[in-house]
């Protein structure tokens, strides 16, 4: 018997861990943190619907801390098999659990500090001891190759873009004589980015599930240079901080690239940029590292001046960051985390959004009920850290450099899938993407699909 069960990314976003059970034996697609609206974040520290003892090895999507951050959770619960990624996927997800453990201890001990828990003690989720042994268990699996697990699992991963080595997982499940393919889309890139490559065609399943972040949305046409060069003109002309949370790994490059074009080309003057994140000073090594993954050139130098720029302060110690508290303007400040749901932004929001000479660029995705969701709905008055902070800052939406297909290029991405599959299974979006995708499938393909709520189970 084949059973799949949607313990995370069902009826949101984050927190994706799909469990895969054939007679007994059982692999976990994605292990990742809820994230977003406190109710989503306690779900982190609820007991988990199955024992992780049981879990033969962790197959991961891709880097984001959604996919993989809960990881070191499993491990502190006692999984302890196997858990294969591509070689990208590896080496982010080390540096992002790593600093995911750092970032746990710190705000737990913040939180102690300022006395800002309703708990005796504040604890971190997991500590940096439960992310290294995580961390050991990585094996890493390239593209296109079939891995075997066991009897009963095998799989392979295929190019979604995304994310420096983000892929779809296609696992191929052996039941006495049955066969049985699920296709997880993990999450679907944009086409044409600049940096990176676009999703390939998807293989045929009898299965699929299928992200829906965008699944009722067509991103806005603009094009994402001209936005930027615009937003990158009003800071130099006021004389304004700009605030733009991100990811260190991967979007982060992909803003210094295009500021990058934009000075080479003429179009804007030099602006101060400072990137104030413990893992930043990793990144540019990572794309020397996995030149092919990407589209960029595979020279250093090449690489060096498309990605760090000539006048860009990597931030790596906690002081240094605090000195950014006393900088002015024009500059651009990128931190973490992009969802804004902890790390160092939430430290240079408190201290910059009370300044009308701030701009804050949202870049990503952000859940209902999030602070950022809180900033662009225009709110004068945000919590972070329970202290009240006012809000006299500019928020702005870049959504043309959202790393996320939308429906239509969802659908532009399984076009390619003639054969049908059995069910569709939509996940990792709010309820009304994850309807609104269900019903383009419905109506443009025919296609029977199911929209999982949290910790459902289906036989196949
Ligand atoms: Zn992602």
């Amino acid at each position: 018997m084949i059973t799949l069960s949607f313990h995370g990314a069902a009826g949101t976003v984050t927190g994706s861990k799909y469990l895969v059970n054939c007679n007994g034996q059982r692999i976990l697609i994605d292990c990742g943190m809820f994230q977003g609206a406190k109710e989503l974040r306690e779900r982190n520290w609820n007991p988990l619907p199955f024992d992780p003892r049981t879990v033969f090895t962790v197959v991961l999507t891709h880097a984001h801390i959604d996919h993989v951050g809960y990881l070191p959770r499993l491990v502190r619960l006692g999984f302890d098999g196997n858990v294969f990624a591509t070689p990208p996927t590896c080496d982010i997800a080390a540096i992002t659990l790593a600093d995911s453990a750092g970032l746990q201890e710190e705000d737990a001990a913040f939180r102690n500090k300022r006395k800002a828990t309703s708990h005796p003690v504040a604890l971190p989720l997991f500590t940096a001891a439960d992310a290294e042994t995580a961390i050991d268990r990585f094996q890493a699996v390239t593209f296109g190759e079939w891995k075997k697990i066991n009897e009963c699992f095998r799989f392979r991963y295929h190019i979604v873009g995304h994310l420096l080595g983000a892929a779809s997982v296609e696992l191929e499940i052996t039941d006495s004589n049955r066969r049985v393919t699920i296709l997880f889309s993990g999450d679907v890139g944009r086409y044409a980015g600049p940096l990176t490559i676009d999703p390939a065609n998807p293989p045929a399943c009898d299965y699929l599930v299928c992200e829906s972040t965008y699944g009722g949305r067509m991103h806005e046409p603009e094009d994402p240079y001209f936005a930027l060069a615009a937003l990158l003109d009003d800071v130099i002309a006021k004389r304004s901080v700009l605030l733009i949370p991100a990811f260190a790994i991967g979007r982060t490059q992909q803003i210094m690239y295009m500021m990058n074009r934009l000075e080479a080309d003429g179009r804007i003057s030099r602006i101060p940029v400072h990137i104030d994140s413990p893992m930043a000073i990793h990144a540019t090594d990572l794309y020397v590292k996995y030149a092919g993954y990407h589209k960029l050139s595979e020279d250093r130098d090449e690489l060096d001046a498309a990605l760090d720029g000539r006048d860009v302060t990597l931030h790596r110690k906690r002081e240094s960051s605090k000195d950014l508290n006393s900088l002015r303007g024009p500059a651009v400040i990128i931190s973490a985390s992009g969802m804004l749901t902890g790390g160092r932004i939430l430290h240079h929001l408190i201290n910059r959004l009370p300044d009308p000479k701030t701009i804050v660029a949202i870049v990503g995705f952000l859940p209902a009920g999030t602070l950022g969701h809180r900033l662009l709905d225009g709110d004068k008055l945000v919590y972070i850290h329970k202290q009240p902070v006012d809000v006299r800052a500019k928020i702005v939406k870049l959504s043309g450099l959202s790393g996320h297909a939308d429906y239509y290029e969802i659908l532009h991405w399984l076009e390619p899938m003639t054969t049908r599959p059995k069910k569709v299974f939509v996940t990792h979006g709010e309820p009304e993407q994850s309807a609104a995708l269900a019903e383009h499938f419905r109506s443009s393909r025919g296609w029977d699909c199911r929209i999982p709520r949290l910790d459902d189970s289906v036989e196949l």
